[in-house]
């Protein structure tokens, strides 16, 4: 893969939206020591590109040979480990299957509709309460990242 494709995948950056979003991150990992190659930049990108914000590694792998077809997965799973290691990407068990990862630069929580399986996410401070509660009644430290509420999306409890 040529340098020059790396670049042309990482200009089509999508709206300008979503270029702000991607600046951010890149700078949250150069600050965090992290090198920001051109394999992170892909994978960072094809995330971000998705319409589902919440994916699998092969939903990941997918996306990113979308645009480059000879991209190895393995590649790929390596480069989401470090990036989740250096605090850029966060992996969630969410429901009963594979863990899912979520670019960790736009806080939230999340609901899971045990209907369909769609992940909704909810605002960051939703727990909080209960996170205050606890640490009062029990002393329990309650992780809300790692906390997804289960329930009925909307279209399931009709
Ligand atoms: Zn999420
Ligand atoms: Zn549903």
């Amino acid at each position: 893969m040529s340098r020059n494709r790396i670049a042309d995948a990482v200009e089509r950056a999508t709206d300008p939206a979503a270029a702000a979003h991607l600046a951010a991150i890149l700078e949250r990992l150069r600050h965090d020591g992290g090198r920001v190659t051109a394999t992170r930049r892909l994978v960072i990108d094809a995330m971000l590109g998705s319409h589902d914000h919440h994916l699998t590694a092969a939903d990941v792998v997918e996306a990113v040979r979308r645009d480059e077809p000879d991209f190895h997965p393995s590649t790929v799973y390596r480069t989401l480990d470090r990036l989740t290691e250096l605090g850029v990407v966060d992996r969630i068990q969410i429901g009963p299957g594979p863990a899912v990862y979520h670019l960790s630069h736009r806080p939230h929580r999340h609901l899971v509709c045990d209907g369909c399986g769609a992940v909704r996410e909810a605002p960051p401070d939703v727990l909080d309460a209960v996170a205050t509660r606890l640490a009062t009644e029990t002393g329990f430290a309650l992780n809300p990242g790692a906390t997804p509420l289960h329930g009925l999306c909307e279209a399931c409890t009709i």
